[in-house]
């Protein structure tokens, strides 16, 4: 791996040729066409009007720094930008004239409308830009030391960087483009920004079965269709929707890729009638809240089997007889009461023995802050005690 920090290159160097494609959403060129500030496995331009775009601008013209830049040089000499891209972006809008900056006068500024003194200044200012040249692992542990203010890389999009080749364009095509009509119907079912590489993460994800991403990508780093990766994806959503008719906001960001290939087996034997009126008396149940609500489907498809899934609140008869005897053997061996609140109390109490039926059973880690409902989180406490701390 070779690296060369460059401190030269000023913004107008950089800026030479620059366009910003509306269409795309991205900047392309830049010094002349020997750089490409947006390569495919780059993540879109996500600082437009969010603010972060104008930030980059009153920095440079207030001397602050806009920290490190960072190119890799192809094997053909080119340079692509791999990090740096957002500020790159921003400065060759302003550069361009479709960025304005606020004055201290609460007037809107181009880069034509600036004084002499600050247009040169921010034309002249030089980046500190380091190009580095290697093998696409050293890229990739490369990437993995870049610490980006603000918004870091999601490992998706490093993912990209690294495996970039047709089958990363053609899957950001399909799974990265917020113009894709499908997008409205997968958001039921995964959740994520499509920008931020979020659904081609879970399109891979299913597709690979293992959940080992890289691998995948590695495997089929360069194909030149992504057929099996859109025909799975399709076929879990299908699958989801035809066992599933009524749609819920617990469902996005469900398994749905993992609980395709464990269930879809069973397909023949579910009644998606049945089922819809049993996820509704579920999804209303009040022992059953967030996160056991998002394990509804995969109790339902379980055959009702996994109850942990559901995160319930109230403990079974079972675990309640079986802790009250443990705990009232301890509790007679030691000669205090079986509940251990009145054991460490100062009445009578103290000693007293209570019957099962006059106990009831609470969450030691409470419930609502994520306990859960077996028996190594199971207590028995006296009525008393356990209405007296509420929220169990
Ligand atoms: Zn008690």
């Amino acid at each position: 791996m070779k690296t060369e920090l460059r401190t030269d290159i000023t913004i107008a160097q950089l800026c030479e040729g620059f366009h910003y494609s509306e269409l795309e959403g991205k900047g392309l060129y830049g010094m002349n066409g020997q750089l490409t500030i947006q390569p495919e496995y780059q993540r879109n331009y996500i600082y437009l009007d969010t603010g972060k775009d104008v930030a980059v601008i009153d920095s440079i013209l207030k001397g602050y720094p806009i920290g490190l830049i960072y190119f890799n040089r192809t094997l053909e000499g080119q340079l692509e930008v791999l990090d740096g891209q957002q500020r790159i972006t921003s400065i060759g809008r302003f550069y361009e004239g479709g960025l304005s900056i606020i004055d201290k006068n609460g007037l809107p500024q181009s880069l034509d409308s600036l004084d002499d003194e600050p247009r040169a200044k921010f034309l002249n200012t030089p980046l500190l830009i380091y190009i580095c040249e290697g093998t696409t692992d050293e890229i990739k542990e490369w990437f993995r030391t870049i610490n980006i203010a603000g918004v870091p890389l999601r490992t998706q999009e490093l993912l990209n960087a690294v495996y970039s080749g047709p089958f990363v364009t053609l899957a950001k095509e399909e799974f990265s483009n917020s113009n894709n009509a499908n997008i409205q119907k997968w958001s039921h079912f995964v959740s994520g920004d499509v920008k931020r590489q979020d659904y081609l993460a879970t399109a891979l994800k299913w597709v690979s079965h293992d959940g080992d991403i890289a691998n995948y990508m590695k495997a089929h780093r360069n194909d030149s269709d992504i057929n099996e990766l859109k025909m799975f994806f399709n076929e879990v959503i299908g699958w989801v929707s035809s066992v599933f008719k009524t749609i819920y906001p617990e469902m996005r960001g469900v398994e749905w890729g993992c609980l395709y290939d464990k269930y879809h087996k069973n397909s023949g034997s579910y009644n998606p009638s049945a089922i819809d009126k049993r996820v509704a008396e579920l999804m209303t149940d009040p022992q059953i809240q967030t996160p056991g609500r998002k394990n509804i489907f995969e109790y339902i498809l379980s055959g009702e089997k996994e109850t942990q899934l559901l995160h319930i609140r109230v403990f079974d008869e079972k675990t309640k007889r079986i802790k009250y005897i443990q705990q009232t053997n301890e509790a007679k061996a030691e000669k205090k009461s079986n509940c251990p609140d009145c054991a460490i109390g100062h009445d009578a109490n103290k000693t007293k023995i209570w019957a099962l039926k006059d106990m009831d059973a609470d969450h030691v880690l409470a419930w609502s802050k994520g306990g859960e409902t077996t028996i190594e989180n199971c207590q028995m406490l006296c009525k008393h005690h356990n209405r007296s701390k509420g929220n169990a």
